[in-house]
This record gives C-alpha cells, sequence and structure tokens, in this order.
C-alpha cells in the first residue's frame, strides 16, 4: 500500500523574487501535519482563494466613474497585505465559489457540504491557509454565497 503522500511541486516553498507572499510556505507547513491539506481539491480551493482578487483597486466601469462603494451590496475592492485587491468577477460568481468550496469540503471531510444554513466555517478555516482567511472572509460574501449574522456564516444557495 502506497503510504507516502508527495506535496504537489507548486505548493513547496518557493522564492520568486520579492512579490512572494507568506503564503506559500505556511501551506507547505500544514501539509506536515495534515495530509488531507495535499488532497487535490483542498489545493484546489487555495489555489482559487489566492486567484479570486487581482492586485489594484476595481476598475469596473462603475467604480471607475467613481460611485461609492458603500452603496454596493457586494464589495468590490478589499484590503489585503496592506494593499488593494478587486475581487475578479469572472470566476467569483457565488455559483463558482460554492463549486470549489464543495469539492474541498467533501475531499477533507468525507461529507456533502449543504449549501443552506449555517456554513461551519471553523472547518472551512481547518483546510484554508491561515495567510488566505481574510480573502476567505472576504470572499464570502463579496460573491453573495454567505453573509454573516449573529456571529454565525449562513449560505445562500446560489442563484447564477
Ligand atoms: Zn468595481
Amino acid at each position: 500500500m502506497q503510504r507516502s503522500v508527495r506535496v504537489p511541486a507548486d505548493t513547496r516553498p518557493s522564492i520568486r523574487g520579492s512579490r512572494v507572499s507568506a503564503e506559500e510556505p505556511m501551506i507547505a507547513d500544514l501539509f506536515d501535519v495534515d495530509k488531507r491539506l495535499s488532497l487535490k481539491p483542498v489545493v484546489d480551493f487555495n489555489s482559487y482563494l489566492r486567484n479570486a482578487f487581482g492586485e489594484g483597486p476595481c476598475r469596473c466601469h462603475r467604480c471607475l466613474e467613481g460611485a461609492d462603494q458603500t452603496s454596493y451590496a457586494l464589495a468590490h475592492t478589499f484590503s489585503f497585505d496592506g494593499r488593494p485587491w478587486h475581487r475578479r468577477f469572472a470566476s467569483t460568481a457565488a455559483s463558482d465559489v460554492a463549486q470549489v468550496l464543495k469539492k474541498a469540503w467533501l475531499s477533507y471531510t468525507k461529507v456533502d457540504l449543504t449549501l443552506s444554513g449555517i456554513l461551519d466555517l471553523t472547518t472551512v478555516q481547518t483546510f484554508t491557509d491561515a495567510a488566505l482567511h481574510p480573502r476567505l472572509l472576504a470572499l464570502l460574501p463579496a460573491s453573495g454565497l454567505a453573509h454573516e449574522a449573529d456571529g454565525q456564516w449562513h449560505l445562500q444557495a446560489p442563484a447564477d
């Protein structure tokens, strides 16, 4: 029986110049603790979160016209690592987030994620790289997939 688990090459600590954040080495450290974190859907979920935002403020038509972001139902521009980031709309509809989250959840917990009711955020954070927690907490409401109320995260089945 094959017992060794290989950490995918793209999650190994690497130095690719000054733009590399602390995220990747931290994932590698976590793999040593919990091998489920090296499951492909879990790795994919973390990659997805990392790529869900692009650097710089949102430059959509509405934002470029100087609309007041506080009037938006869903936020467009965020602050991570002390810099502005924009949500990549094309890949971050509620249904997109739901799809990758469901796969990672099933892979990690071996049970299906029900896309309604209360979301066990603690479990999601268990398989999310700590450096990506701010992106997770931003993307859940910004995509419209979940909202926080009374200290709980409530899932909303994606309409799109
Ligand atoms: Zn915008």
